[in-house]
């Protein structure tokens, strides 16, 4: 008897796939704290044997790269826009201590003379 045959596994499942939305600034995870959220829009998708078939249902999220935090989009808030120039606090201490390692101020030194 060929009972390995039945035995093959069907795949069902709903996964949720997530495709950023590619416009916007980076915004500021409230739970890292990284600037690493970006609006995403999450579907939902019936899939069988890994083939993506029927999409079930669709939102807007905001969704961060680093501790993959999804929070749904809803009036009245949304993550802070990460400023200019803004630095991890983490990564401070490095750019504190590079003086002369290579850093261009962005102004010319006159020189001595
Ligand atoms: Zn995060």
């Amino acid at each position: 008897m060929m009972d390995c045959f039945f035995c093959l596994p069907i795949m069902i499942g709903c996964p949720t796939k997530i495709k950023p939305d590619g416009n916007q600034a980076a915004r500021i995870c409230p739970r890292c704290h990284n600037a690493a959220m970006f609006s995403a829009k999450s579907r939902t998708w019936f899939e069988l044997c890994f083939v993506p078939l029927i999409p079930m249902n669709s939102k807007h999220v905001w969704m961060c790269g680093i501790c993959q935090l999804q929070v749904e989009m809803q009036p009245g808030w949304e993550p802070q826009i990460a400023q200019a120039g803004y630095q991890h606090p983490q990564l401070q201490g490095q750019y504190g201590s590079s003086q002369g390692t290579g850093y261009q101020p962005g102004y010319v030194q006159p020189q001595q003379k």
